[in-house]
């Protein structure tokens, strides 16, 4: 679609009032050089259906709309105030702009309108990140409910998914940032870590189904060693002297822990050696979603000296053991995150989470979000991630030019 944009008022090699060109007030190797680089070098085609082809005033490009948001970003600077001001008054952003003076409410409108097509550019670095190989591949003030999410390539920092979420529980957006990650870099992760909210049945399920190894701590619903009821013969009693050492849960009953599973007979051994049966299945609700589960009953609770710290108080009925599809998937998980692959596999993290947010508020001065509603945050947040990401290309490119100038002036001999 040919395009009709505005004319640079100060085009760069222009004879200025008190410098010979804008482009002379600019050193050869400021950062700004090179940041207007790469915006030149991503392909701005999916904004040009919102800028659109009309007649009036021609509308400034949004490579250097979105630049100088992205600019002041990088600068801390997130008012549209400011940088309507810093357009007239800074050289930098001068320059970038190329003498354009977008009004507040012009930056403030791009910042929100322009959603679809953030997404495309925040695609765009990424795949530009990768294509660099900063990225290995497989071979190699407002909205406090909200919460912001960004997943990131542990072994560069370089996020590559964002979202935010109206509601606290996490878990529900996992599996969807997997597959947008598959989506924007043309490959699945290899393998995701997560804290325990992420995982539910459903992610693990989730995860298994998409060939992701998942690493999130899971504690295991079987008896593990120090556990008086890990016995040699399940089939025999717990010693009365190990009862006290038994796991309690919340409601200070035997928790599920004390029960064996026998995988064989499919089918539990409680404490007292005595067998839990198969009675049924039943509906119930996790994590907001329904599932199937399993209930196995002591056949016989009768004359049992745990009985009151096994029973609820009131119960009619034998002690009842609940297991739900996913519970295989869960001990699994358990299991590997035992292993000293899954502590390495989870070890990580910690670093890869909390490193955009602690970059956004140390780096960008990010520490609430200045828009309300939540299509403006998440706008908002796909804004701060992407210049957290142009700043890191930006740091990469220049240290590779930097490299490349070091070799010309002392070439290998
Ligand atoms: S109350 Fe029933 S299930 Fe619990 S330990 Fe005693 S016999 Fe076993």
């Amino acid at each position: 679609m040919a395009q009709h944009w505005a004319k640079a008022p100060m085009p760069r090699d222009q004879i200025a009032l008190f410098s010979p060109t804008l482009d002379d007030a600019i050193s050869e190797d400021h950062p700004v050089r090179l940041f207007d680089e790469i915006l030149r070098a991503l392909d701005w085609a999916a904004w040009i259906v919102p800028c659109g082809e009309h007649s009036g005033r021609p509308p400034i490009h949004p490579r250097i709309l979105a630049g100088i948001i992205l600019y002041g970003l990088m600068q801390r600077i997130r008012s549209s105030r400011m940088l309507e001001y810093m357009c007239g008054h800074n050289l930098d952003f001068l320059w970038l702009a190329e003498g354009h003076r977008p009004d507040h409410s012009t930056l403030s409108g791009f910042r929100k309108e322009s959603r679809q097509a953030l997404k495309d550019l925040f695609r765009r670095v990424g795949r530009l990140a990768m294509g660099m190989g900063l990225m290995p591949n497989k071979q190699g003030g407002h909205a406090a409910n909200y919460t912001p999410l960004a997943a990131t390539d542990v072994s560069s920092d370089w996020i590559v998914d964002c979202e935010v979420v109206a509601d606290p529980n996490e878990h529900a957006e996992t599996l969807p940032t997997v597959d947008r990650i598959a989506e924007t870099f043309g490959e699945k992760p290899q393998a995701f870590s997560a804290d325990t909210a992420h995982g539910t049945g459903e992610n693990l399920a989730g995860m298994e189904a998409r060939g992701v190894t998942f690493y999130t701590p899971m504690e295991s619903s079987l008896p593990q060693p120090g556990n008086p009821a890990c016995r040699e013969d399940p089939s025999q009693p717990v010693a009365e002297a190990d009862w006290p050492k038994l796991p309690r849960n919340p409601q200070k009953q035997l928790d599920k822990s004390c029960f064996v599973y026998e995988e064989e007979a499919d089918r539990y051994r409680c404490p007292m050696g005595r067998t839990l049966e198969f009675v049924g299945m039943e509906k119930d609700t996790r994590n907001g979603q329904k599932v199937e589960v399993r209930l196995d009953r002591s056949a016989s609770c009768e004359n049992c000296p745990l009985s009151t710290e096994c029973r609820a108080p009131k119960a009619r009925r034998n002690r009842t053991i609940h297991r739900d599809v996913y519970e295989p998937l869960r001990e699994a998980m358990a299991a590997r995150m035992q292993t000293p692959e899954g502590k390495a596999g989870y070890a990580p993290r910690m670093h890869g989470a909390e490193t955009p947010f602690a970059r956004a508020k140390g780096v960008l001065g990010v520490r609430q979000f200045l828009l309300r509603g939540l299509e403006n945050v998440r706008t908002e947040w796909r804004w701060v991630c992407t210049a957290l990401n142009m700043k890191k290309l930006l740091g990469a490119v220049a240290a590779l030019r930097a490299r490349l100038a070091r070799w010309i002036a002392e070439p290998a001999s």
